[in-house]
């Protein structure tokens, strides 16, 4: 691990509950881990009869980049106030997957990958490599449970999940109009096809399959992390501002 993700990591409440960003009762424990961690959440409340985003952050442990756009967006807009800095309405999971975050490792507790293991019709026991284990079956881990039931209880209009591998947006689901909002300041290639299966992943059950628009939004792995949230913040909120 370099430094810089050790300090960010240090700096998130799992690391270091004394600073813990989500210490403030208004958060919401959503659910627990497959190593019995909570999963946090927290609501910013939109205009009257708004439409609703989800952002999610942490969904693979390791990707510490979504992570640290997460944690900046809940710094500035989600400390100690619960409005929405757009009209829509935004739900905040910042880290999904603890397990993960507290191991560095992209699986849960149990070695699980998280965006293989729901329940689609596409869900696959195959994997090519170890990280991409789905688990035993579709939605074996706990949070896979709880992200079907955000979705279901919640029911999102729109979702970004923030990962880091190469810089993409990913779009599944009608997500296009928002992407192309997105790639203006962002500046990256929206693909529909990253190259290879998916099978369980949220963007196929959100996006494909409930018709959700999903964009699983790859920052470039490794970069500095203090640029992350600079480059990424206003481009964010314009596409949330579609909604
Ligand atoms: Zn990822």
């Amino acid at each position: 691990m370099n430094v810089e993700n050790k300090i960010l990591k240090e700096s998130l409440p799992y690391g270091n509950t004394q600073n813990a960003i989500f210490s403030n009762s208004d958060w919401e424990i959503i659910g627990k881990s497959a190593g019995n961690k909570d999963i946090t959440g927290k609501r910013l409340n939109g205009k009257p009869e708004s439409k609703k985003a989800l952002l999610i952050g942490g969904v693979h442990g390791n990707e510490t980049e979504g992570i640290r756009f997460m944690e900046e967006f809940v710094r500035e807009f989600a400390l100690n106030k619960s409005v929405s800095p757009v009209d829509c309405e935004i739900y905040v999971i910042p880290v999904f997957n603890p397990d993960g975050f507290l191991k560095f490792q992209r699986g849960n507790e149990n070695g699980v990958d998280l965006n293989r293991n729901m329940p689609t019709k596409d869900w696959s026991d195959i994997y090519t490599e170890q990280k991409y284990f789905p688990g035993s079956r579709p939605c074996s881990e706990p949070e896979t449970s709880v992200m079907m039931k955000v979705i279901n209880d919640y029911r999102p209009d729109f979702i970004i999940s923030f990962h880091s591998w190469k810089p993409m947006i990913n779009i599944n689901g009608p997500a296009r109009p928002f992407a192309e909002v997105m790639t203006k300041k962002l500046n990256m290639e929206i693909v529909e096809d990253i190259g290879y299966p998916t099978p369980g992943s949220l963007g196929t059950y959100a996006g494909w399959e409930r018709k959700i628009p999903t964009i699983t939004l790859e920052f470039e792995r490794g970069v500095v992390l203090d640029s992350i949230y600079p480059l990424a913040r206003d481009a964010i909120l314009d596409t949330l501002a579609v909604l």
